[in-house]
């Protein structure tokens, strides 16, 4: 077995990471950042590294875990941007279609999407490929296998990642480690969800690696069953909760400790509730 090297960086903004793995003269970076600031402190830690970033792969089509791909195209222009379906592309286009539409890239005008009204924008259907294959390889040999035949659930589509050599899971958006998940999502995805980290359970029993969330502090397969009761916490909560403030209250009080209650959770009551 070939052996990699792991580095995280803790992104600020949504508490997001990125994952570096390196060989001796080879790397692969694994999501970007929600912002173009915080990408350029994470092309200079990648650059700290001194190998040759060869792939930049995009686990899912939320902006946390891509905005920074504008910056880190120009930072490293031999590294191709990658995702493992057609589907993830497409919901990194429609999330950017979305987010322009309400503001959320007034900030970053670079990511809005390219067209002629705005030729300044970012082409995401030039600069991001499609994997023909389930592994990615540092050029040491080291593999990443990568899976992404899920159904829906925290995104339309998810991709994880397992590390043979390091023995370590990187679940994406499945786990948040102390962090609010995103919720602002059907019920159905929901369900999907919780029996997806079930298999998890179940599938990583015996191997027990280290998991890597997408967001928050890396843990053990334990999480699994932590996300699940959190997401049975917060359908709970919005089903008997009467108002969006009685539900934010509710799951603050349940999770005092986690992070991004003003953001995360905001939207994901926000959205399960009317008013
Ligand atoms: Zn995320």
């Amino acid at each position: 077995m070939k052996n990699s090297e792991l580095s995280v960086y803790n992104g600020v903004e949504a508490n997001v990471n990125s994952y570096l793995f390196t060989d001796d003269n080879s790397a692969i970076l694994v999501d970007c950042l929600r912002n173009s600031e915080e990408a350029r402190r994470l092309a200079s830690f990648v650059k700290a590294e001194g190998k040759d970033l060869t792939h930049i792969l995009i686990t899912h089509g939320h902006a946390d875990h891509y905005i920074g791909a504008g910056v880190l195209s120009v930072e490293f222009p031999d590294a191709a941007i990658v995702v493992t379906r057609r589907e993830v592309k497409d919901d990194i286009i429609n999330f950017s279609t979305f987010m322009e539409g309400i503001g959320w890239l007034d900030n970053e005008p670079a990511m809005k999407p390219q067209t002629t009204e705005n030729p300044g924008g970012f082409d995401y259907e030039g600069n991001i490929e499609i994997l023909d294959s389930t592994v990615l390889s540092l050029r040491n040999g080291a593999t990443l296998e990568l899976e992404s035949a899920y159904d829906s659930a925290e995104c339309e589509h998810l991709t994880t990642i397992y590390s043979e050599d390091l023995n370590a899971f990187f679940s994406g958006d499945f786990c948040y480690n102390r962090v609010h998940p995103w919720l602002a999502i059907d019920r159905k995805s929901m369900v999907n969800w919780k029996r997806q980290l079930d298999e998890f359970s179940k599938r990583f029993e015996s191997l027990n690696p280290q998991v890597y969330p997408g967001h928050g502090q890396p843990s053990d397969i334990s999480l699994f069953a932590e996300v699940k009761k959190y997401i049975e916490h917060f359908e709970g909560t919005i089903d008997g909760a009467a108002t969006r403030a009685e539900a934010m209250e509710r799951m603050k009080a349940l999770y005092p400790q986690y992070a991004q209650a003003d953001f995360l959770l905001l939207n994901s009551v926000n959205a399960a509730i009317e008013e």
